[in-house]
């Protein structure tokens, strides 16, 4: 025998781009062993590619499953949608590095995230040898919440040259392990208090290891080109390639402004600044609703922001300058109507309301409503946002070097009830921008939106033989029907498992085959380096 199994008769698109042509797929040892007219009486096994397109695995390459995987490693939710391989770490937020005695601290500013992992590891090598075995594979990024939190605690401060060293050294570590590059979270905090010249000097770390830096900007609202600018000096003065995450235009004050960005993005790259970005196709956010109020309500974490709130002073001073920040055009969202709670661990029936609803219940201002929530939860609340204007969504998604991550966030375990209400970016992304935005609206061609999930976020990653259908690259595929695939996930019911995707394989494995989930979990950590 030949083959372990062939896709027979499909149409093959490669993820490079190019159209579509007609071959069959042959596949062993979990490669692609030959793609052209192949004998099905070679294979010990073969799935019929008739009037359906084969691709490779779709790379999410913005998640946060780091927090969910450990506890739900078949993740049916991402494997559903086509996608083969996740990065995670994103936001500045990973379950490792660990310094034990500042662990409670971390879970505190990482538990809008949180599914209830165990963080029983210390270094970054440790973590990625406990992961149990996956569904999907797995790209880790290194967080700079989480460094500085380890080396410094939450406070709004630089480090200590002596504290330099140490996050340097926890880089540099992971690394070592197998990490892909650095992520910063500028909105959260402790990464919000580190400047550029301390993330320029840790993401040199990632650098000497051909690492990138990924980035959740200080600002994707009225100061989003200087955002931009400082990710790109941060590019320039480290050496390390850029990602920016999830870029966007929040608050309709700023709707309108996709081009500018996308022009200051271009005039980086013309430089010479290797400058890529992601982005979900949908026009809501979501994150812990905390990002609502000023960062320095966030100095030693949770237990310091619910002391804030509870003082009767300072309260009065958050609540005044929030609602500033909500008026100016800085937060988010411009109106209460616009941001909807997605979790609440001491009022789980919230779920779904907005924050004008919830206070018109509690016949309170929205603005109190959100702070006595933020309390009750011990600052864990997650909330969503509508707060983009799709026009500038399909701008940025139509940008050549634009690829696409879900940033979904799932809190749910097999075997536990889960009142929360996911934005249903965790469950739909992939199928979206091919059924909505390519076939639909024609946004995108079929061959390039393939692209941009497949083959450019692998030379993104340097991911060596990854996300095209070529021989000898690894056998992540999608077979999926071009007519009908599309999400069905909605905020209302975010669950909703997207349509038109007959077959996943995970390093030659189905995970998903007659679209039902096969259980396997072939996924493996790709290690950088390895
Ligand atoms: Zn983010």
């Amino acid at each position: 025998m030949k083959f372990d199994l062939v896709i027979c008769d499909a149409e093959v698109l490669d993820g490079t781009g190019a159209e579509a042509f007609r071959a069959d797929v042959g596949i062993s040892g979990g490669r692609i062993a030959q793609v052209g007219k192949l004998s099905r009486n070679q294979a010990r096994d073969s799935i019929s590619g008739e009037g359906r397109l084969v691709c490779p695995g779709f790379i999410d390459i913005h998640t946060h499953d780091d927090f969910n995987l450990p506890l739900n490693p078949l993740a049916h939710g991402k494997t559903r949608q086509g996608v083969t391989t996740v990065v995670t770490g994103n936001c500045g937020f990973s379950p490792a590095p660990v310094v034990p005695e500042r662990l409670g601290l971390l879970r505190e500013v990482c538990s809008f995230l949180d599914t209830g992992i165990s963080y029983g590891w210390s270094s970054f090598g440790e973590y990625l040898h406990s992961l149990p075995a996956s569904a999907v594979n797995i790209v880790p990024l290194v967080g700079h919440v989480t460094v500085r939190c380890g080396a410094m605690g939450v406070e709004e401060r630089a480090p200590k040259p002596a504290e330099l060293k140490v996050m340097q050294a926890m880089v540099a570590e992971a690394m070592e392990a197998g990490a892909h590059g650095l992520s910063t979270g500028l909105i959260y905090p402790p990464s919000c208090y580190g400047n550029t010249r301390e993330i320029t000097a840790l993401a040199k770390v990632a650098a000497q290891y051909g690492g990138g830096y990924f980035t959740h900007m200080r600002d994707e609202g009225a100061g989003v080109l200087k955002s931009i600018d400082e990710a790109v000096s941060i590019g320039k003065g480290s050496g390390a390639y850029v990602q920016i995450s999830h870029l966007k235009v929040t608050n309709p004050g700023n709707w309108g402004r996709a081009g500018e960005l996308l022009r200051r993005i271009d005039r980086a790259r013309a430089k010479g600044v290797a400058v890529t970005c992601d982005q979900y196709p949908y026009t809501a956010a979501s994150t812990g609703m905390k990002t609502l109020l000023p960062q320095w309500v966030h100095e030693g974490g949770s237990d310091g922001l619910v002391a804030r709130l509870k003082q009767v002073k300072s309260r009065a001073k958050i609540r005044r300058e929030t609602l500033q920040l909500i008026k100016s055009g800085t937060a988010r969202i411009g109106k209460w109507e616009d941001a909807v709670i997605s979790d609440s661990p001491s009022n789980p029936e919230s779920a779904g309301m907005n924050l004008a609803q919830l206070a018109a219940k509690e016949d309170k201002e929205p603005v109190d409503a959100m702070l006595d929530l933020l309390i009750a939860d011990h600052a864990k609340t997650l909330g969503i946002y509508f707060c983009m204007d799709e026009q500038d969504v399909i701008e940025i998604m139509r940008h050549p070097a634009i690829a696409v991550g879900s940033d979904g966030i799932f809190l749910g375990i097999p075997g536990k009830p889960d009142p929360t209400m996911p934005h249903p970016r965790y469950f739909g992304t992939f199928p979206r921008v091919v059924g909505r935005y390519a076939r639909e609206k024609s946004v995108l061609t079929l061959p390039e939106a393939v692209r941009k999930m497949t083959s450019l976020p692998a030379d993104i990653l340097r991911l060596p033989q990854r996300g095209r259908v070529a021989e000898g690259y690894a056998a992540d595929l999608v077979l999926f029907d071009p007519a009908i695939i599309i999400d069905t996930a909605t905020y209302q019911e975010p669950r909703r498992a997207p349509i038109g995707i007959d077959a996943v394989l995970v390093n030659g494995v189905p995970v998903l085959r007659g679209g039902r989930e096969t259980d396997a979990a072939p996924g493996v950590v790709l290690r950088r380096g390895a």
